[in-house]
């Protein structure tokens, strides 16, 4: 994004607030200066020289990445765009957590964020690809398992990320050169099928023909009979599936052909108003502070009082959550109702 765009993302906002109290980032640190209008106010502070980058990009650093702002914003206010202009004006000043510096490093070195190598399971004879991202493959255990119960045939890609850190960071330039690189070798007509939304966002953004697990295994489980799953859960609705891949109802619908199960959503925080546990598809674990602890306090709390057992979509969501609350995986419930 250019100065003139954050210039206009300013003029744009009308200060209305209407993006305040769906932050969690303000719900948590319940300041000012932590909602997603400050942000606006301190980028065009760094334009006219009044604020240094330090002092700028700070709430933008602290942000989650959720998108919530922009949902609610009635002015269309590209609020994450300023979010990656403040972030990455900080990078240039080589501010930035370490976690995040070094998976950086990382990235430009075409591993994983962790540091590992990506490994690429070359079959021919393959329906999918499944591809893990930065999670490793014992995190996709039950997808294996699933897929075998649906006769699925598939090879794997892990550790090969798919971007997403560094379009948050807003570094574009690198994110161009490590898809070119890193992307190049997915095979471009095999569909892939991830169970992290940001990869899929990232993947579908690319050009490439890729499926969120919950939509594959909606259409698959239409060909088999299932069993009931005598279970009451509230559901955790990723962010990045809802808000980024606009693929909420995919989930809601794998979820209602599954009998038997009692379905409950954390009203109001649900659907596109769904609240981020705190993770930011797993890369915003990476920066300094309590924040995210603190969001997933909140998130719990919301959970809790709607049933005991959460049941999500993501798998950065549901390590993050785990620590806090039983969780189950969405290919969990399925292998239940497949057995
Ligand atoms: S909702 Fe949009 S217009 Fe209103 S304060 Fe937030 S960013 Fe500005
Ligand atoms: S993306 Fe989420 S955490 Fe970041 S400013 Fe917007 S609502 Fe707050």
């Amino acid at each position: 994004m250019s100065d003139d765009e954050i210039l206009h993302q300013y003029l744009t906002c009308t200060m209305c607030g209407f993006c305040r109290p769906v932050c969690p980032v303000y719900r948590v640190f319940e300041n000012e200066t932590c909602t997603p209008r400050a942000i606006v106010g301190l980028a065009y502070g760094l334009l006219r020289g009044e604020l240094d980058v330090a002092q700028a990009s700070a709430t933008a650093r602290l942000s989650v990445s959720c998108r919530a702002c922009e949902v609610k914003c009635p002015s269309g206010v590209e609020i994450l765009k300023v979010i990656r202009w403040l972030r990455r004006s900080a990078w240039r000043q080589g501010i930035g957590p370490e976690k995040k510096r070094s998976a950086v490093e990382y990235l430009k070195k075409g591993l994983s964020i962790n540091g590992k190598q990506p490994r690429v399971e070359q079959q021919e004879d393959v329906e999918v690809v499944l591809f893990t991202g930065c999670c490793e493959r014992t995190e996709y255990a039950v997808v294996e398992e699933v897929f075998k119960q649906l006769g699925v045939s598939y090879s794997v890609v892990e550790q090969l990320c798919c971007g997403l850190p560094l379009l948050l960071e807003g570094l574009e330039d690198l994110l161009r050169e490590h898809q070119q690189r890193a992307l190049s070798k997915l095979p471009r007509e095999k569909r892939l099928v991830t169970a992290c939304p940001g990869c899929a966002y990232m993947l579908k953004e690319a050009g490439l023909e890729v499926a969120w697990l919950p939509r594959f295994l909606s259409e698959k489980l239409k060909l088999h009979q299932l069993k009931p799953v005598d279970q009451r859960v509230v559901v955790h609705e990723p962010c990045f599936g809802l808000r980024y891949l606009n693929a909420g109802e995919d989930l809601d619908a794998l979820l209602r052909q599954i009998p038997g199960l009692t379905l409950v959503k954390p009203e109001p925080w649900c659907g596109a108003m769904s609240f981020c546990c705190g993770a930011g598809c797993g890369w915003e674990l990476r920066q300094e502070g309590d924040g995210p602890k603190l969001i997933r306090r909140e998130r719990v709390n919301q959970l809790r009082g709607a049933a005991e057992k959460v049941v999500t979509a993501c798998p950065h969501c549901y390590r993050w959550l785990s620590e806090e609350v039983p969780v189950l995986r969405i290919e969990e419930l399925v292998r239940m109702a497949l057995a």
